[in-house]
Order: C-alpha cells, then structure tokens, then sequence
C-alpha cells in the first residue's frame, strides 16, 4: 500500500499534480479543500463553519478537519493507498493521521514537497482566481495570508515527517509534465 502525502504552499500545484498520481498508482485522492468546498456549495452546517475560516485564509480548526478526513477515510476500505493533498496541514492533523493510520494498520510512506517561492504563488492564485471563482484565490491579502499561515503552523509537518525520514523536497516549478516525473521518480525510489 502506497500513502502518500502532497505537501507544499497554496499555489504549489498540489491538486493538479494529485490528480495524476492518483490515477498513475490507483490511488485514492483526497482534498480536504475540495471537502471544504464541497460542504459550502451545499450550505450544510459542517460548510457554514469552514467558510467563516476559509474566507479569510485561516486554517479550519482541527476539531472539524481531523474528523472529516477520518470520515473520508473511512469510505475507502479496499484502496491501494491514498494520496492527501491539502493535510496534514498541523503538527496535531499529522499525529492524528500517524493514529488513524496505524489502527488501519497503514502508515505514512513519504510526504512530498513540493517547492515553489513566494512571490510566483501569488502570481499563479492570482491567475488561478480569475477561472476558478474561488473567493480566497482572488484578493491578494487573503492570498498572502495564507501563505504566511503555511509558514507558521503547516511548514513543521515537513519536518516532523522527516524526522520519520519520509519527507522529500521536489523542485515545484517546471511543466506539469517535468514537475509529475519529478515526483514519479521519488515515489518509486
Ligand atoms: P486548499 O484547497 O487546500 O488550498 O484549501 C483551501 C482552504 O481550506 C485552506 O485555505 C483552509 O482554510 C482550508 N483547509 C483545507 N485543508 C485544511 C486542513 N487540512 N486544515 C485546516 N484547514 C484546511
């Protein structure tokens, strides 16, 4: 079983470059932004509150992500593996995945980083916001907030993995094509 995690900043490039490697290695993607997303667009309780934190580019507290991705989990007994994309994004998401996980008997097998600096985020969500009609891609405050957020409480997943020696820093800028094969080459090192 393959579980991978997708890390990097928003802008990175991790939904598109899930996308593929789930369908390359039969894997199971999960975003918990596109979880988020989905609630809102359905106006359920569960969406309401996510938007009061996702409008202003704060994370959503644990309490609501961690059960929810469980949740997801949970609907996939029979997966090869799964690739997250958007979590862990906090030291307390990475300890509870290790404990889902584990009682699944499974585990992390590498989170991949992908690399990408600040300023071209914020070029790439800018142009992202005016197609994907995502509020928190289109103003520029938000955009930088949630890059500063990534900074402060998502960054310490990349080396509380590595500790575990399972986290991998990829060279995010490049073609879709250059960044995938990238990523191909690690998985299967
Ligand atoms: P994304 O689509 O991954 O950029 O996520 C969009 C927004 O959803 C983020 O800016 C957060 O507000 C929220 N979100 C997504 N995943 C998480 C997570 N694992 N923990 C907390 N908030 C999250």
């Amino acid at each position: 079983m393959i579980n991978i995690i997708l890390f990097g900043p928003p802008g990175s490039g991790k939904g598109t470059q899930a996308t593929k490697l789930a369908e390359k290695y039969e894997l199971i993607h999960i975003s918990t932004g596109d979880l988020f997303r989905y609630e809102m667009g359905n106006d359920t309780p569960l969406g309401l509150k996510a938007k009061e934190y996702i409008s202003k580019g704060d994370l959503v507290p644990d309490s609501i992500t961690i059960g929810m991705l469980e949740n997801k989990l949970n609907k996939h007994p029979d997966s090869k593996g799964f690739i997250l994309d958007g979590f862990p994004r906090t030291i307390a998401q990475s300890e509870a995945l290790d404990e889902i996980y584990a009682k699944k008997n499974m585990a992390v097998k590498c989170l991949l980083a992908l690399n990408v600096e600040d300023e071209e985020l914020v070029k790439r969500l800018l142009e992202r916001g005016k197609t994907s009609g995502r509020a928190d891609d289109s103003d520029v405050n938000i955009i930088r907030n949630r890059i500063k957020v990534y900074g402060d409480e998502t960054a310490p997943v990349y080396n509380y993995y590595d500790k575990q020696n399972l986290s991998k820093t990829i060279n995010g800028v490049g073609t879709i094509e250059e960044i995938f094969d990238r990523l191909c080459t690690q998985i299967e090192a």
